[in-house]
């Protein structure tokens, strides 16, 4: 199945429950305190939080996402990209979990070809290969997954607040979760469910059932529950690409079909074979990493200059920047020097225009940002070679290591990356000071976080928002680039 069909057959189950079908939100979160959209519920935010009167009672949407919390797993693992849809049905105080879990069943398990008493298709799934998890304390969702749904115990696990539970860090609404999980297999890990193995078996879809009123929060797992909401809510999100990765029979959310075309294209032109390997012993391994983080990362900037961000230094603009750089910097560690990538982005538009048909009609423009930005980050590339070629020099001549201060002062006033100068040193036969490099890193970083945080100390009900999302299950914190993405 297309990663279109499985948007088409989630608008249409949802559609027959009387959803009303929202559109994606930009990527630019409409929510102000987020920089970037980072889950389904975001664009519904006012309406869980009781701010705004939602003009429906129920909703589904496939929403487009960014975390670039998740940027260092990219490639890694089998299952995160920074650009990702989040399909997501929410009920505002209508229906509970008594239905919101037998409807994920069900449309997780009817055939592809449709229910014939129904009429409704679904995905087809194997329900021997579905696991499910709910927050140890939630018999009654336990009870539906068993005795409603016919969930055989041994497949439904127990989890506890720190996976399984949705707050806000304040008094305040929250609830338990429930996620499901689908099994690759033997060959992709160890026996014994979501517990014992998360790439085995894989996170597809989280329930979120927002049931509490919670008096005092000391921490994820430490809280005082005062009494029922008397307006329950669902928000649920279920990952477009994992379940495509499903579907399409592929080992990775990389080799979906909207995806793929980019990373084989990322082969072609640097000459390198991707073997589809998570075996970090596996000797093609740091290449597929490689190719898989390039393929995702080319998304990701389409789709966020195609949502009206621009490259710039701070911002979301700054994020954008440093995935345009990740991508020339991984083609050029696979040995391609030239300019490439606007004939990486047109791969990825030719792979997502059939779903958003704007990179198509814009492509133009977009891809004159993107070449702008290819650019000046090559000029900085060649600028920054001629100083780490002297400094290796010197280097060799005292017979020390380069130092940390030179790495530094090469990444911090030259943009130059440090994955490049670790490569040029050591095909110079040179050694990094990389302890000391390190050690620099981090303090700029935690003088940068110590500026962000003095910042935002003016905005206390914007902090709420963050608060909100950072411990959201379907979410993620908002403003974690700077720890997260160490390199570039
Ligand atoms: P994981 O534990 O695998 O990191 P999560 O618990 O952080 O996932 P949620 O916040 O529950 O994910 O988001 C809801 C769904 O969105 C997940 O069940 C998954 O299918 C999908 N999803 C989350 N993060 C990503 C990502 N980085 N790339 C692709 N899909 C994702
Ligand atoms: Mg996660
Ligand atoms: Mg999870
Ligand atoms: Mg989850």
């Amino acid at each position: 199945m297309k990663s279109q069909d499985i948007t088409s057959t989630w608008h249409d189950y949802f559609s027959a429950k009387g959803h009303t079908k929202v559109p994606s939100a930009s990527l630019v979160s409409p929510e102000p305190s987020l920089l970037f959209t980072i889950a389904g519920m975001v664009p519904f935010i006012p309406y869980f939080t009781g701010a705004e009167t939602p003009p429906y009672p129920r909703a589904a949407s496939v929403q487009k996402c960014i975390r670039t919390e998740d940027i260092e797993e990219v490639g890694k693992t089998a299952r995160h990209g920074t650009f990702f849809q989040m399909c997501g049905n929410f009920s505002f105080g209508d229906y509970f979990k008594e239905q919101a879990i037998p409807m994920a069943w069900e449309l997780l398990t009817t055939s592809v070809q449709g229910d014939p008493a129904t009429g409704l298709r679904g995905y087809g799934l194997d329900p021997e290969r579905l696991w499910v998890t709910v927050y140890e304390h939630d018999d009654e969702a336990y009870e539906i997954w068993r005795d409603s749904v016919g969930v055989p115990e041994e497949r439904i696990q127990r989890f506890d607040a720190e996976d399984n539970y949705w707050h806000t860090h304040q008094p305040g609404p929250g609830g338990p979760c429930s996620e499901i999980y689908y099994d690759r297999g033997p060959s992709y890990g160890v026996e014994g469910g979501p517990a014992a193995d998360e790439t085995r078996y894989v996170e597809i879809w989280n329930l979120v059932f927002m049931q509490y009123r919670l008096s005092e929060v000391r921490s994820q797992t430490d809280f005082d529950v005062a009494g029922p909401l008397k307006s329950k809510s669902i928000d649920t999100g279920l990952g477009l690409e994992r379940l495509a990765m499903v579907l399409q029979g592929v080992d990775s959310i990389y080799e979906t079909d909207q995806v793929r075309p980019v990373l084989d294209r990322a082969a072609e032109l640097a000459g390198v074979s991707y073997t589809s390997t998570e075996d970090p012993q596996d000797p093609n391994h740091a290449v597929d990493v490689r190719l898989r983080m390039i393929a995702d990362h080319t998304r990701s900037a389409l789709m966020l200059i195609s949502d009206g961000v621009r490259p710039s230094n701070e911002g979301g603009g700054y994020i954008l920047r440093r995935l345009i750089r990740r991508v020339i910097l991984g083609m050029r560690l696979l040995g391609v020097e030239d300019a490439v990538f606007a004939d990486l982005i047109a791969a990825s538009k030719d792979a997502m225009k059939a779903v958003y048909p704007v990179v198509e009609e814009r492509f133009d423009a977009f891809r004159a940002t993107a070449v702008r930005e290819e650019q000046a980050f090559l000029r900085t590339i060649s600028a920054g070679t001629t100083r780490l070629e002297s400094a290796v020099a010197q280097a060799k001549q005292s017979g020390s290591p380069l130092t940390g201060d030179d790495a530094f002062a090469l990444h911090d006033t030259y943009g130059f990356p440090i994955d490049l100068t670790l490569e040029m040193a050591e095909e110079a036969g040179v050694s990094v000071d990389q302890a000391t490099f390190t050690q620099l890193m981090t303090e700029q970083r935690n003088r940068a976080q110590a500026d962000a945080k003095a910042k935002r100390s003016g905005h206390a009900n914007t902090e709420m928002y963050h608060q909100l999302l950072a411990d959201s299950p379907t979410a993620f914190t908002g403003y974690t680039e700077e720890a997260t993405e160490s390199h570039i």
